[in-house]
């Protein structure tokens, strides 16, 4: 990482094979002015925080970059129920929930959708989720279209969504309307989950069918949602198909690696996927506000790196993340490895650049936290799933018994964020997004660099 040459920020390619892809990137420039509220972990703005290094590294010279449309609700219940998607769209509007406030159903419904506490309703809710899922349809029609070979949505990734419940600060699932567009063309869309929470809207959405493979490598034990334990391996058409890496606190880059990539060039091998779907959640990075592992950026990066030298058409999403400079740093870098150059370690100066003091670099050391993934642990996950080749042979159908009807107001769900303020959070307190109302009209100046096109594509 050259940190001598200020005149060039782009160095030397960084992909073996050396071989150019054709990047696409779709990005909304009013993203980063949704707010979740107050204290509230998830901020859109990092998205807008990444564009503004991404467009200071020059990166958007190396690649296509459009503006998504954004999905309409009748997109959008490809996946999710209409009765769901009606009440995002109905209390996005301010006044209908003022008038709803003290309506019996209106109470009933935000506790029938889980919208309220992680998931809370904000100004702009549902426009927020149609470019998000906008985004992510938009890149598989670039890929259906061969009009790409890697296309991204820093906007999107969002996993924990339901058919018809919000979860974990998500709303609507763009990932799984992303991959239903890609089967319309593919037969085989292989699903790859690195955030450190388990995607498991994805993997519920496709868990009975063979034609999506989700593979999710997450924190497992005592951690939000609960689910992806080492024996949820699908059902019926299904099985096999879902593959789950549960980890401990702590995991290091070469830990990580050393399960990443003989278990996904198992599944590259095996599965033989058409087009492959990369959610790169950055809250499994180290340092993140609620994460627990210990990845750098680069340790992060390399799994895109690794997908990306298998040369199939390849799917970039965000997710999780929640150290914000530090998820702007991950998804810029990722870019770079996107479209194939190495940048330079200094940050060029930006809009944000107070945010990467002290050190105004794009990597950061990650910690001296104990990895609680023992060698042991480690080589029993490998043998568990990377000499396996279990999924190659289809079994016979299986009965799977019928799901309870579960009483509404019995169920309790876990939270991914237990509400706490983080008042020594240096990051809130820097954040000018926490001491402000919402600035929905409020273009930056690097926004005006993204084409206009509001095309589907
Ligand atoms: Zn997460």
């Amino acid at each position: 990482m050259g940190e001598k040459n200020n005149s060039s920020s782009l160095q030397t390619p960084s992909c073996p094979d050396g071989r150019k892809r054709r990047v696409t990137y779709f990005y909304e420039p009013t993203i980063g002015d949704y707010y979740y509220g107050q204290g509230h972990p998830m901020k859109p703005h990092r998205i807008r925080m990444a564009h503004n290094l991404i467009i200071h590294y020059n990166l958007h010279r190396r690649m296509e970059i459009n503006r998504p449309f954004h999905a309409s609700p009748n997109d959008i219940t490809k996946f999710h129920t209409p009765d769901y998607i009606d009440f995002l769209n109905s209390v996005s509007s301010e006044t209908a929930t003022l008038v709803a406030a003290a309506d019996h159903t209106h109470v009933r419904n935000m506790k029938r959708f889980n919208v309220g506490e992680d998931c809370p309703v904000f100004r702009g809710l549902f426009d927020f989720c149609r470019a998000s899922a906008g985004g992510s349809i938009s890149c598989a029609v670039k890929l259906n279209i061969k009009d790409a070979d890697i296309a991204l949505n820093w906007a999107g990734g969002l996993h924990h969504a339901k058919k018809c419940e919000a979860s974990g600060f998500c709303y609507v699932n763009d990932i799984v309307l992303g991959i239903l567009e890609l089967l319309l063309v593919h037969q085989r869309v292989l699903y790859v989950d690195i955030d450190v929470h388990h995607g498991d809207g994805v993997e519920e959405a496709f868990y009975t069918t063979d034609r999506v493979m989700t593979v999710s490598f997450h924190k497992f034990g005592d951690f939000f949602p609960g689910t992806g334990h080492l024996k949820d391996i699908g059902a019926q058409g299904g099985k096999y198909y879902s593959l789950n890496v549960p980890l401990n606190d702590g995991i290091d880059d070469e830990s990580f690696q050393g399960l990443f990539q003989p278990i996904i060039q198992k599944v590259m091998d095996v599965y033989r996927p058409e087009v492959v779907v990369l959610q790169c959640g950055a809250d499994s990075l180290s340092g993140d506000r609620l994460g627990c592992f210990n990845l750098s950026v680069k340790g992060h990066a390399d799994c895109l790196r690794f997908l990306r030298s298998f040369n199939v058409p390849l799917m970039v999403l965000g997710g999780g993340g929640y150290t914000i400079r530090n998820v702007a740093r991950c998804w810029c870098y990722e870019t770079a490895v996107a479209v194939d150059v190495e940048p330079e370690n200094k940050l060029p100066y930006n809009e944000y650049y107070e945010y990467f003091g002290p050190d105004y670099t794009l990597h950061v050391p990650p910690s001296n936290m104990e990895n609680q993934n023992s060698p042991q642990d480690l080589e029993k996950m490998r043998i568990e799933h990377a000499p396996s080749v279990q999924f190659q042979a289809r079994p016979p159908n299986t009965e799977v018994p019928e799901e309870e009807e579960e009483d509404l107001d019995q169920r309790s769900r876990s939270r991914l964020w237990d509400g706490e303020y983080f008042a020594s959070d240096a990051e809130d307190e820097q954040d000018p997004e926490d001491d402000q109302t919402p600035r929905l009209n409020n273009f930056t100046l690097d926004d005006q660099s993204v084409a206009n096109s509001s095309s589907r594509y």
